[in-house]
């Protein structure tokens, strides 16, 4: 219906980014394709190390999942959106698809290896999420294409992930936010990931304050200066939510917070998070 109907169409999954926006007025498609009828779209499922994610499954559904408690920055971004009345609603592949710069998922799906599966009537192909979000509300995907699937690699034993964001109430989206996944040796960082959301036009991946984390011991002299390279590259725009500078620091000390618990985590230990409210 897609490639019949051009690009006057919008695909329709939850609702909950795209009804909001027609009732704006910002968009007005011609034609809506509605995606809840088709079935086989909402599952999560672990195959070879993978944990797969049809593009319809629900943030709520993804928050009850056990096999998405394998890795549990996903548990902490499912569960941490809006109210539970969107998240009864939205959708992983419905997020990704509208690439919001205040969206969650992005955020913390970059910390991990996270392919999206786009399909349209000639095939699919498999793109790294990093090559999936092109700008804010801009993604790789042709006007022909869906988001079928959404695929993580489950990280090694030794890997411990956070996910926390400062929201001001819980229906609203996130003032900054700050994911972590980080691999320990022993006391030593093998590997860390970490990205920043909400705090520029996409979800940035703080290369530099990653590369601050690896091979160090994690102490609070480590942990400060990944934080300061961290705000380095936040690129936030003063609005409704908080200042530049107001943001710049609450990243900060979100990613400080999402450390602490990662390393825990890591270590084995069994914590719940939940977001940091005003
Ligand atoms: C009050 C409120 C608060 C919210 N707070 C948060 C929050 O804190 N954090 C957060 O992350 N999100 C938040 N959201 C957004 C919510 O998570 C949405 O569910 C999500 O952004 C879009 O998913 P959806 O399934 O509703 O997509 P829809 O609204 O149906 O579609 C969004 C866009 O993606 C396209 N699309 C949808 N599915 C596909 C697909 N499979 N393939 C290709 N294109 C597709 C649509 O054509 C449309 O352009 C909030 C929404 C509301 C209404």
């Amino acid at each position: 219906m897609l490639s019949e109907l051009g690009d006057d169409a919008k695909v329709l999954a939850g609702g909950q980014s795209l009804i909001p926006l027609m009732k704006l007025r910002y968009t007005n498609p011609n034609h809506l394709v509605d995606l809840n009828y088709i079935s086989g779209m909402s599952y999560v499922k672990e195959e070879n190390g993978t944990l797969r994610f049809g593009a319809l499954t629900r943030h709520a559904e993804i928050e009850a999942s056990t096999a998405a408690t394998k890795i549990p920055i996903i548990h902490d971004c499912a569960a941490g959106i809006a109210d539970v009345q969107v998240r009864n609603r939205g959708t992983i592949g419905g997020s990704l698809a509208e690439a919001d710069p205040s969206g969650d998922w992005a955020t913390v799906l970059m910390t991990l290896e996270t392919a999206v599966r786009c399909q349209s009537s000639k095939g699919d192909r498999r793109v790294r999420l990093a090559d999936f979000i092109k700008d804010a509300y801009t993604t790789a995907l042709a006007h022909d294409e869906l988001v079928s699937e959404v695929a993580v690699k489950i990280p090694p034993k030794g890997n411990g992930g956070a996910y926390l964001a400062f929201k001001r109430s819980a229906p609203v989206y996130p003032t900054a936010s700050a994911a972590v996944q980080l691999t320990l040796d022993g006391e030593i960082c093998k590997d860390a990931a970490i990205a920043l959301g909400c705090v520029g036009l996409t979800a940035i991946k703080a290369e530099d304050a990653e590369g601050v984390l690896r091979g160090q011991r994690v102490t609070a002299k480590t942990i400060a200066a990944v934080v300061e390279a961290a705000r380095a590259v936040a690129d936030p725009q003063s609005d409704m939510r908080g200042s530049a500078d107001y943001k710049r620091m609450l990243v900060g000390s979100l990613l400080k917070r999402a450390i602490d618990v990662a390393v825990r985590r890591a270590r084995g230990e069994q914590i719940e998070t939940s977001h940091v409210y005003a």
